[in-house]
């Protein structure tokens, strides 16, 4: 028993607890039932979309209708059976999801959110104005789901179907985000530049994932259906787009589970004050959104987390008092580790950056610079504050466009290429400002470094087909996080690091891409003596393991030891190049530190 771990058994208990509950209930307790499993689906969906992956949706509505539209009207229209009519239902679901997220997923920031709201109202209209679809009536008659000759009209049948179909939902979502796809998406608030540094494509993922929650919204529109077997527009609008973003927000957008506590929970109330509300007021309608509202706004100022973000506070709390048994890494013995890719020969020249100029307005922050990095050397970039380091190391990774100049990485010019596919080839960065994943653990933090390297998409991870791999990237990511010695914390969260031991697992995350160059934004800042030296050691071992590297670093001290050659830029331009002592004999450095600047 004690093999079987706590989760796994509260798992099992509400398994038990799902199958038995309509035993002893009536229809209407196992019709709301089954409501609060289909909404779930959809608030599934928004944890995904909104909690997970920071975009908002306010017309996930529309998606449960397009699907329940599809369906009704193949199984009405055309005469053909409910399964038929999933798989129309996905398909248009799915396509609109598409063609509407190229449209829109694009937009930044509240855009984004108000294009929502714009198709969500549109595609609600349009179920109201088209004579095929019943206008404002509606659809009716429209056939219940038979499995064989069996058929789901008692809601009592209908409801194990619901179930199921909502176990294998969460099942799938669990297993997506515990993978290569699923880290990628709990790393879009990241933001874009973060996940291009890794060779990941936050556009794709932003509108796989719209895709899938959409989908989810669709098999929530399909049981919908043939549920209540009669379909009108009003239950797809905006209002009731809000009410499922109220769902995931009560339910808790941190967790999967808040899906199904926020729909018991909405939908139980909303029953409950239906009851109620008629004895006080003979205006019981609007009063039922008021109290909503209420609702909404008490929540977003007492309880951001939701419901479940207590069941986790209090889950944590108990974690902690009791004794911390080490979570083994389930990496079986016989797993390969990840191919590594071939290395540039020992001293030919891998980036060649030439007469690179970045200007932002009237501000020229690099000035005609050009300079090689040879592979196998650590080459230092120096200069006082705001002489254009960073901007040098934006530019040479793409991550900022050039005003004008060439760089070339491995004999390709990759003056124009995306920042993703840079990283692809083998230039792996860390940023001066540290873009960490806070509430992933170290090991996914790393992970995410892999992405580049493996291959397995969205679907593949939702039905677990990625075993082999992911022990693959777990390996890779342990490995590299033993390299700089944080291998007994990996379960821990990244945010709970200071922050030079962040930027220290920064470079872990860019070593899990196997790069042929390394480039480090001030990797030593905030660090303290012994793990400067640390660091230092660890830079020269991944030098002699055949890592190339470019470094911008303020320590002087730490500098010189370390690098072969140095590049010393002041006031945007290049002033000298050469090793260090003689960069550091030279006049003009001397003056540009001490202020005095050339
Ligand atoms: P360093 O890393 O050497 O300290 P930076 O490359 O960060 O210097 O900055 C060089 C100059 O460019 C500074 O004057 C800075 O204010 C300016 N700068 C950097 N990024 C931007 C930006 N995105 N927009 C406008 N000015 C910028
Ligand atoms: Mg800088």
């Amino acid at each position: 028993m004690s093999r079987i771990s706590t989760s796994t058994r509260w798992v099992a208990a509400l398994v038990v607890i799902i199958a038995l509950a309509p035993v002893p209930a009536g229809n209407f307790t196992v019709s709301l039932l089954n409501e609060i499993g289909i909404s779930a689906l959809v608030a599934l969906g928004l944890i995904l979309l909104t909690g997970v992956g920071g975009a908002i949706s306010f017309g996930q509505a529309a998606f449960v209708g397009i699907a329940a539209y599809a369906s009704a009207w193949l199984t009405t229209a055309q005469g053909m059976s409910p399964w038929a009519g999933l798989v129309f239902a996905l398909l248009l679901t799915g396509l609109s999801a598409l063609v509407i997220g190229m449209l829109t997923l694009r937009l930044g920031g509240h855009f984004l959110a108000l294009s929502t709201i714009a198709w969500g109202l549109s595609i609600a209209m349009l179920f109201g104005n088209i004579e095929g679809l019943g206008r404002h009536t509606g659809l009716s008659n429209i056939p219940a789901i038979s499995i064989g000759s069996w058929s789901l009209i008692d809601p009592h049948h209908m409801y194990y179907l619901v179930w199921v179909i909502v176990g294998l939902a969460f099942l799938f979502s669990r297993n997506l985000l515990n993978s290569r796809p699923g880290r990628a998406i709990r790393g879009l608030r990241g933001g874009s530049t973060l996940l291009a540094s890794v060779g990941a494509d936050a556009y794709r993922i932003r509108l796989s994932l719209f895709v899938i929650a959409a989908l989810l919204a669709g098999i929530a529109g399909w049981l919908y259906a043939h549920m209540n077997r009669f379909v009108s527009p009003s239950p797809f609008d905006v209002h009731a787009s809000i009410e499922y973003l109220l769902m995931a927000v009560a339910g808790g957008l941190g967790s999967l589970l808040g899906a199904l506590v926020g729909s018991g929970v909405v939908l139980v109330l909303k029953n409950a004050l239906q009851d109620v509300l008629p004895l006080l007021t003979d205006q019981a309608g609007q009063l039922d959104a008021i109290a909503f509202a209420l609702l909404f706004i008490l929540l977003l100022h007492f309880a951001r987390s939701g419901l479940m973000g207590f069941v986790l506070r209090w889950w944590r709390r108990r974690a902690h008092a009791r004794p911390q048994s080490s979570q083994p890494l389930d990496v079986g013995p016989g797993v390969t580790p990840l191919p590594e890719r071939p290395k540039p020969e020992k001293g030919s020249r891998i980036l060649s950056v030439q007469s690179a100029v970045k200007r932002f307005g009237g501000l020229v922050a690099v000035n005609d610079v050009s300079f090689d990095v040879q592979a196998g050397e650590i080459l230092g970039l120096i200069g006082p504050n705001g002489a254009g380091k960073s901007t040098m190391f934006n530019l040479l990774t793409r991550t900022l466009p050039m005003s004008s100049g060439k760089v070339d990485f491995l004999g390709r010019d990759i003056s124009s290429m995306r920042q993703l596919d840079v990283a692809r080839l083998g230039l792996a960065r860390t940023f001066q400002h540290v873009k960490l994943r806070p509430h992933m653990n170290l090991l996914d933090n790393v992970a995410l470094g892999a992405h580049a390297r493996v291959r397995a998409g969205m679907l593949q991870a939702g039905l677990r087909l990625n075993r082999q791999e992911e022990q693959q990237i777990r390996l890779e990511a342990m490995r590299q996080l033993e390299r700089i010695g944080l291998a007994d914390r990996a379960h821990e969260m990244a945010g709970s690091l200071p922050l030079g031991t962040q930027r220290i697992l920064e470079i872990a995350r860019a070593l899990a891409a196997d790069p042929v160059l390394l480039v480090l934004d001030e990797p030593a800042a905030g660090l303290r003596r012994k793990e400067k030296v640390d660091l230092g050691d660890l830079l020269r071992k991944l030098r002699a393991d055949g890592v190339t590297i470019l470094i911008v670093e303020h320590d002087m001290d730490f500098v010189m030891k370390l690098v072969d050659r140095l590049v010393v830029m002041n006031f945007g331009s290049k002033l000298i190049e050469g090793v260090p002592a003689v960069v550091r004999a030279d006049e003009r450095v001397q003056a540009a530190y001490l202020g005095g600047a050339a």
